[in-house]
């Protein structure tokens, strides 16, 4: 079925033609053939609208539920639920013949048939101008006379006309709800909807990063679809890594969940060996300085043998070849000890580290009992990366984390 208005816009590009369409749209005049939803078309006036008092019913229970807080997804499933027919049907059941490229006419609905709110059709009303009573027209134009494909215009040149006709909801709730939809969008590129785990999983093969995506086989079960893939499979294609099995996020959140708590029972019973040693690790700094101290001592007496040495050669009491051989061996023996002072200074530096890290260990762990959902911030005190291993021949895959603590 081809869509008349498009035709004729396509085929009679008369400047004359055009000009007229683009006054009659100036003027606030509606010149599509198809009333959005919410609306009819003007009976006394083709060009006009009115207020369709079912469906503007639903469009101001749409605008009210979301400037309360309820997300599209979830506004599409209570009118599913309600048996609300979507903007296809409804249109259809009152006698409207479908014209593809209107808006607001679910593309889904229009192309599988059935009736079904999405997410889309609830975002698509939501930031549709005309339910504030403003015509919104020429947003699209076309490439070319002969080529059909449309080109979306920019804002600034649309033709949009306020007080067009009645509004279905007040300037104060649209806006209410842009900004909603504006945070919305925000937060999901930047915090908002971030999963827990995100930039912690790595792929084992090259030490990629392991990128969530959302499997949509239907967008109402889209929480429950949650994995994490490779990014080389992801962005380019399944050869790119032999570890191109995606992981389950609800698997990997469990997991972690148990690897917790058997880290917090561990130290609540004395287990963390490494780290418990308190004790080992003052009396081994301890014998450190004091052989730091010696050598100090030593390097002393060296010095001044070496003094010493160099008088005696001023008096005459040894030959210059005697003092040579002498000087190199107190010499070396002075380098060997600056050598020895060098490690112990690095082996207490690497003691404290170990107690600063064990006073931080032990400052988390005090925190917890036992964890029982994960959130951003467990991940962030425990979780240092998450490596994700290949799946193997008897169907294993390994899952190295590694802790912070
Ligand atoms: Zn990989």
């Amino acid at each position: 079925m081809i869509d008349k208005s498009n035709e004729w816009y396509l085929e009679d590009l008369s400047e004359n033609i055009r000009r007229t369409f683009k006054t009659k749209r100036e003027n606030g005049q509606f010149i599509g053939s198809f009333a959005p939803y919410g609306y009819l078309k003007d009976p006394t006036n083709k060009n006009h609208l009115v207020i369709d008092s079912v469906a503007s019913e639903i469009v101001k229970e749409i605008f009210e539920m979301y400037s309360n807080g309820i997300g599209r997804l979830t506004i599409a499933r209570k009118l599913n639920d309600r048996k609300i027919p979507c903007p296809y049907e409804y249109k259809k059941s009152i006698g409207c013949k479908w014209v593809p490229g209107s808006t607001l006419i679910n593309r889904r609905n229009s192309k599988f048939g059935g009736n079904f709110w999405y997410d889309t059709t609830v975002g698509d009303i939501l930031k549709n101008e005309t339910y504030i009573g403003n015509l919104v027209q020429g947003k699209t134009t076309y490439v070319s006379y002969k080529n059909k494909t449309p080109i979306k215009k920019d804002r600034k040149d649309w033709i949009i006309v306020a007080e067009a006709h009645e509004p279905i909801v007040s300037e104060e709730l649209f806006k209410k709800c842009t900004e909603l939809r504006s945070t919305r969008a925000r937060g999901q590129k930047f915090g908002g909807k971030i999963h827990i785990l995100s930039g912690k999983i790595f792929c084992a093969e090259y030490g990629e990063r392991m990128n969530r995506y959302t499997a949509t086989a239907s967008a109402a079960m889209a929480n429950r679809y949650e994995y994490a893939r490779c990014v080389r499979v992801l962005k380019f294609s399944k050869t790119a890594c032999k570890n191109f099995y995606s992981i389950s996020l609800k698997t990997l959140e469990s997991m972690l969940i148990e690897k917790i708590n058997s880290l917090l029972s561990r130290h609540v019973k004395g287990e963390l060996i490494d780290i418990e040693k308190v004790d080992d690790t003052k009396k081994k700094r301890k014998a450190l300085e004091i052989e730091k101290k010696k050598i100090s001592v030593d390097k002393a007496k060296k010095e001044s043998h070496l003094t010493s040495l160099y008088e005696d050669k001023l008096e005459g009491n040894i030959t210059i070849e005697q003092f040579k051989i002498f000087n190199k061996k107190i010499d070396g023996e002075i380098q060997k000890m600056n050598d020895r002072i060098e490690m112990i200074e690095k082996e207490i530096e690497m003691l404290n580290a170990k107690t600063e890290k064990k006073n931080n260990r032990d400052e988390i762990l005090k925190k917890y009992v036992k964890v029982e959902n994960l959130n951003r911030s467990i991940i962030d005190e425990f979780v240092e990366s998450i490596y994700i291993g290949c799946i193997t021949e008897n169907k294993q895959r390994e899952v190295t984390v590694n802790f912070k603590i």
